[in-house]
């Protein structure tokens, strides 16, 4: 293990349960100071959950019961962050909701504007409010989504991603004479409570993997481990699909499946 975390901070947006919790745990094992952002109450169980998997590194972790889509959220971690005086080298901006997932002739305005503004705006706030702390050498990881590279019936949702996309592409162009890179992790079905949540979908979305199994919320943060990390030093900018194959063979797995030829 390298020291590089030592005594360096980082930013995981959605960090109590799922992916978030993977990276926010892996991030502490490193060595690194943990500030992990999520609305959920501090009553909610995965608060407990995380703090017992950070274990011995409990004493770094920083739990913020905080909304990604409130500009406040970020001011108030931005304060903690300047008072603490540690370097800020990683942002996960990971936070992210379906809402009902309307087409879009069913989805309400208050759908859309709820789900771009927690997905899109809270990455935007993010970044806006963060990155001025950033010192060179600092990488920022946005979550998008296969549904952010391919068609996808949950318009807001799918938007969110495509969006998020665009974002981290202007952020990179804008940061890299700062030495501060800005990539996008697309992540395929990852069994989290995002999908568990819904059964059918749930099922449904095993028939799309060619790696025919869905990816554990572990195997997405040690991705995005590399990209805030000093290993992937020259990356910005990118997409990164981390999918089991749904993007590059999605549509025609399933299709040589049935005709029997893979
Ligand atoms: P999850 O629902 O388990 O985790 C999302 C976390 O974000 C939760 O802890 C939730 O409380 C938090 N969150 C939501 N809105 C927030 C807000 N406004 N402020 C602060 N915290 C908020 O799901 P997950 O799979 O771990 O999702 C992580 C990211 O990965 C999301 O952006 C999601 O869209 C994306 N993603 C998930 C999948 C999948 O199959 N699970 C696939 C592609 C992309």
């Amino acid at each position: 293990m390298s020291d590089y975390w030592q005594g360096k901070a980082a930013v995981v947006t959605g960090a109590a349960r799922g992916q978030g919790a993977s990276i926010a745990r892996m991030l502490l094992q490193q060595g690194a100071h943990v500030y992990a952002m999520d609305w959920l109450g501090a009553a909610d169980p995965a608060w407990a959950a995380l703090r017992a998997a950070a274990g011995e590194h409990a004493a770094k972790l920083s739990c913020l019961e905080l909304d990604v889509s409130a500009p406040e959220s970020w001011d108030t971690l931005a304060q903690q962050i300047t008072a603490a005086a540690e370097p800020l080298l990683g942002l996960v901006n990971n936070a992210g909701i379906t809402g009902p997932r309307n087409t879009v002739t069913k989805a309400s305005l208050q759908e859309w504007e709820r789900v771009l503004r927690v997905n899109l705006t809270g990455a935007f706030l993010g970044i806006n409010r963060l990155a001025p702390l950033m010192p060179k050498g600092a990488s920022i990881v946005n979550i998008s989504s296969t549904v952010g590279m391919t068609g996808y019936y949950s318009a807001a949702y799918s938007t969110s991603k495509w969006a998020l996309r665009g974002l981290s592409k202007s952020a990179s162009i804008e940061l890299a004479a700062a030495g501060i890179r800005v990539n996008c992790v697309c992540p395929g079905v990852v069994d989290t409570e995002m999908i568990r949540s819904n059964a059918a979908l749930y099922q449904a979305l095993q028939s799309i993997i060619p790696m025919q199994q869905m990816a554990s919320a572990d195997q997405i943060a040690e991705v995005l481990l590399f990209l805030l990390g000093p290993t992937s030093s020259y990356v910005t900018g990118a997409d990164i699909a981390v999918d089991g194959g749904v993007t590059s063979g999605g549509t025609y797995w399933p299709i040589g499946r049935s005709l029997g030829v893979v």
